[in-house]
């Protein structure tokens, strides 16, 4: 409960930029969403296009299909039917997607579904091993540059993956007995984030758990703690460490384990 008022109060203060502007603010907490449409405030959205030609996990062979149903030249409108697996492109994991989580994606508290972006930059690490996991110092070191990370933030850990999306054989990066490779979160800085009342995990590769995961052991942990997972995010370049606002937009999907997901970043 005491979550929510925070988050709660955090999303008032940040959506009362008129009000706030009459009292003692900075300039970038004034009127940042009255902002966007002019282009005054950016946002960046950090979701893929959806075709039927995006990295899907291995063995998914069938993973969108869209069909015309009516066309301008024939019906006088425009009309597709279309297909998908929940887990494609940039999407959300609902806590359900694995035991012990319960929340399908349409019970996600809507609270929890914008809140700052704490970005954790490990591009390095995962240049130079690309089995790397985030640690709890990693972690430690942003909370000594930025602060301690606030409940009901989502925390984006920013691989430099995306720099290979489409590329199929990169982005997966299978070895030759067929193990994926790529950096995600540890199970202890999962533990951390949790301790800390973060409302998801976010990543631009294909998992929250590294490539070579058998076990899935970040999912079981988060998704128990009622945590959501957003991969296969587009481009982080542009966001900063902190001070970015997230808006998650997943598709309401009655007792869906997740879903094709938009995600933009408000910019401070
Ligand atoms: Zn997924």
């Amino acid at each position: 409960m005491m979550r929510r008022v925070v988050v709660f109060v955090f999303i008032c203060s940040f959506l009362s930029g008129a009000l706030m502007a009459q009292k003692k603010s900075t300039p970038t907490e004034r009127n940042l969403l009255a902002g966007i449409p002019s282009g005054r405030t950016r946002v960046v959205d950090l979701t893929y296009a959806i075709n039927d030609k995006l990295p899907a996990w291995p063995g998914d062979d069938r993973a969108f299909e869209a069909k015309t149903n009516a066309a301008v030249e024939k019906e006088g409108y425009f009309t597709r039917s279309f297909w998908m697996l929940e887990h494609y492109g940039t999407h959300m994991d609902a806590p359900i997607h694995f035991p012990p989580g319960t929340i399908p994606v349409d019970k996600i508290p809507v609270e929890h579904l914008f809140g700052p972006a704490v970005v954790i930059d490990v591009r390095d690490d995962g240049r130079k091993d690309a089995d790397y996991r985030l640690t709890v110092e990693r972690i430690a070191r942003w909370e000594k540059a930025h602060g301690r990370i606030p409940a009901g933030a989502v925390v984006v850990l920013r691989t430099g993956w995306a720099s290979r999306w489409p590329d199929a054989a990169r982005y997966r990066s299978l070895d030759a007995a067929g193990v994926m490779h790529f950096p995600g979160f540890s199970v202890e800085a999962a533990r951390l984030l949790i301790e800390r009342k973060v409302s998801g995990l976010g990543i631009d590769t294909m998992s929250v758990d590294y490539g070579a995961s058998k076990d899935f052991e970040v999912h079981r942990l988060a998704f128990g703690a009622g945590l959501y997972h957003l991969e296969n995010l587009a481009d982080l370049s542009v966001l900063p460490e902190a001070g970015a606002f997230l808006a998650v937009a997943p598709i309401k999907l009655e007792g869906g384990s997740g879903g094709p997901c938009r995600v933009f970043a408000i910019l401070p």
